[in-house]
């Protein structure tokens, strides 16, 4: 059953219909327009979702603030935050709702967490949730991340909003586990949908190291992935996009399954690692 069918979201949120948490690799701004292997891969995870969403959260690598913040605007306006790209990309809509009352609770649930008008939806997450839920009635909304704080941070305040699961809030990490603009293949990423040759060693290294310490649950390394050396350094070239991930792992129970939806490393220096959590 597609998730857009079920009527109402009046069910009780117990830990048997605890919602799912995903981190997503949103990659190039130019997903938000194509048909291809990872786009029609959220499209999936949409659909298999068993219970419909009272609200999605997302925390987007392209939301950086001092503090953490949620945004409590009832209509959310789409951000265009990228340059250089076709005109198509900036005509792109998606008007979902947002959620105030979530946003309120999340403010209830961690107070150190302040609300804010200054923000919509950024790339990170409408470029996502247009696949996702592409009749975009489920309201959403974001949390910044509070740029100059400590991994640790970031994880601990992922366990504290973890309770929101299971008020029916679906939890969306958007970022990439290795993200090197630098080093991209741009002559591919505005012309060709999907590319997968010539991943880099590094990025290819990484990748598999953050796969490997996520099945051994082993979150503490994950926190300290500088340690990890040499191919750490060129996939996290700065934390932005790498720090949603913590936040998702932050929210996992010990006896939780956890899985990847999507694997790929695309255009050299973009994973396109997605996580599943429950
Ligand atoms: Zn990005």
């Amino acid at each position: 059953m597609r998730v857009h069918e079920i009527p109402g979201n009046e069910e009780s949120f117990d830990n048997k219909n605890r919602m799912p948490v995903f981190f997503i690799a949103h990659g190039s701004p130019m997903n938000a327009i194509q048909n291809n292997p990872f786009t029609q891969t959220l499209g999936e995870i949409g659909k298999s979702l068993q219970i419909k969403p009272k609200a999605v959260l997302c925390i987007s690598a392209h939301w950086l603030t001092r503090g953490t913040f949620v945004c409590t605007k009832a209509t959310p306006e789409i951000i265009y935050d990228f340059s250089g790209f076709p005109d198509e990309l900036y005509h792109v809509i998606y008007p979902a709702p947002s959620s105030p009352e979530m946003a309120n609770a999340v403010m209830k649930l961690v107070p150190e967490i302040k609300g804010t008008n200054e923000w919509g939806l950024d790339h990170g997450c409408w470029s996502v949730m247009k696949h996702i839920f592409p009749d975009a009635h489920i309201p959403v909304f974001q949390l910044s991340i509070d740029y100059n704080n400590t991994m640790q941070y970031h994880f601990e305040l992922g366990k504290k909003l973890k309770s929101l699961r299971n008020e029916g809030v679906l939890i969306i990490g958007s970022g990439n586990v290795v993200h090197n603009l630098r080093l991209l293949n741009w002559s591919d990423i505005t012309t060709v949908p999907w590319s997968t040759a010539n991943p880099f060693d590094w990025a290819v290294e990484f990748d598999s190291w953050v796969k490997d310490k996520i099945d051994k649950r082993d979150f503490e390394s994950l926190m300290n992935y500088e340690k990890m050396g040499k191919a750490a350094k060129l996939a996290v070239p700065t934390v932005d996009h790498y720090v949603p991930l913590l936040y998702c792992l932050g929210m996992a129970e010990p006896e939780e399954k956890i899985t990847y939806p999507f694997e790929s490393i695309v255009f050299g220096s973009l994973s396109m690692r997605c996580v599943k959590i429950g």
